[in-house]
């Protein structure tokens, strides 16, 4: 399956499948004559006799989100430099949203920018890896330093999802089930009835491929999120604060956001628009640790929220809300009201 983005310029192609790596692969190398392959650690040790045998030296990033501090970034950029990186050369990413946000900021920066291509090798990455965004950690705060860089092309083979633990399957498709809310309520029951039982890559393919699209469509309708692609957020602005007190898998953590956006969602339409213990049971059912949500202490998750770096308004709190399923939008809560959602939420369960 290739999808093509539709930007006015700049476009590039995000082919997905199985089994299609080494030959897309050659088809970009051929255009450049210094190639380097940078691989997140985990990824290359797991697939290095099989789908990664083909490459000589990669350049080793550190595993996940560790790619992302300044000390890994910077010990990157010194590598490429050391290797004789040119302005001509072609950076290959290999690995999931850690791994294509640390490269991608490192193609952006080094040498004021060289060409790459994402290989994305988790489920969550089929977001990451599409709109362009790249940023490294700060010890203020995640991604606070990056660039918009699109990539000259995304080779998604799903191979490499065969060797993903259940955390992070759980992760990913936490992003899938957000793309499928903010399409249509039909994708909404498709993605359920398939998953009831639990995520089977193979069948949940088409529905990978839906997600790609409807974050396409968002990016390139806003791709410097000032209106629509702050919908992308949906179960983010909670899910942050989760993820970072919690220390959970980011998709789990957004998951749970979810579920609480839902909530919130029904209390301002004033209308149950949420079958919430629908929503319960199957979030439940798949594993995602949502009775964890009673845990949580509206105090201290407002005031990790307030940092977000996407709010601009002093004691209110940006959120996405959804008016129905496909029908998302951006409203600000003031964080009174926050605290009674939250704690009306925690007694709920
Ligand atoms: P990750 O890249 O941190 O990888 C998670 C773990 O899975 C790591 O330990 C990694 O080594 C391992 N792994 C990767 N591929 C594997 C494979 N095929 N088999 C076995 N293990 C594998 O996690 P992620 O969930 O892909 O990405 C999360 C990151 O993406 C966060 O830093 C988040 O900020 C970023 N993100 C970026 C965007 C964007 O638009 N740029 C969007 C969403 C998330």
């Amino acid at each position: 399956m290739k999808i093509m983005t539709q930007y006015k310029d700049g476009n590039y192609s995000i082919d997905v499948s199985r089994g299609i790596l080494r030959d897309k692969i050659s088809d970009y190398i051929k255009n450049y004559n210094q190639v380097f392959y940078l691989a997140d650690k985990n990824v290359y040790d797991l697939h290095k006799n099989g789908k990664l045998s083909f490459i000589d030296e990669p350049i080793l990033m550190e595993q996940g989100e560790a790619s992302k501090y300044f000390d890994a970034f910077s010990s990157l950029l010194e590598t490429l430099l050391e290797k004789g990186i040119q302005r001509t050369s072609l950076l290959v990413i290999i690995g999931g949203g850690a791994a294509g946000d640390a490269g991608g900021f490192a193609a952006s920066s080094i040498l004021r920018g060289v060409d790459y291509i994402h290989v994305p090798t988790t489920l969550l990455a089929h977001d990451s890896s599409i709109g362009g965004k790249t940023a490294i950690n700060s010890k203020h705060g995640k991604n606070l330093i990056g660039a918009f860089y699109r990539p000259k092309g995304v080779i998604y083979d799903l191979d490499f999802l065969d060797s993903l633990p259940e955390s992070e399957i759980l992760s990913g498709f936490g992003e899938v089930i957000k793309h499928a809310l903010l399409r249509d309520q039909q994708t909404v029951d498709a993605l359920m009835e398939t998953t009831i039982n639990g995520i089977d890559i193979n069948e949940i393919e088409p529905f990978i491929i839906k997600g790609i699209e409807t974050k396409m469509d968002h990016v390139i309708r806003d791709e410097n999120e000032a209106d629509v692609r702050k919908h992308l957020n949906l179960g983010h602005t909670l899910g942050h604060a989760i993820e970072y007190r919690y220390k959970m898998p980011h998709g789990i953590a957004v998951t749970l956001g979810i579920y609480a956006a839902l909530y919130i969602s029904n209390e301002l339409n004033q209308e149950q628009t949420f079958d919430l213990k629908h929503y319960y049971e199957y979030f439940k059912g798949l594993n995602y640790p949502i009775d964890m949500l009673k845990e949580i202490d509206a105090d201290e998750m407002i005031s990790l929220m307030s940092k977000d770096k996407k709010n601009q308004s002093v004691n209110r709190v940006g959120y996405i809300v959804m008016n129905s399923t496909g029908e998302a939008r951006f409203t600000e809560l003031e964080q009174d009201l926050l605290t009674k959602f939250i704690n009306s939420l925690k007694e709920s369960l």
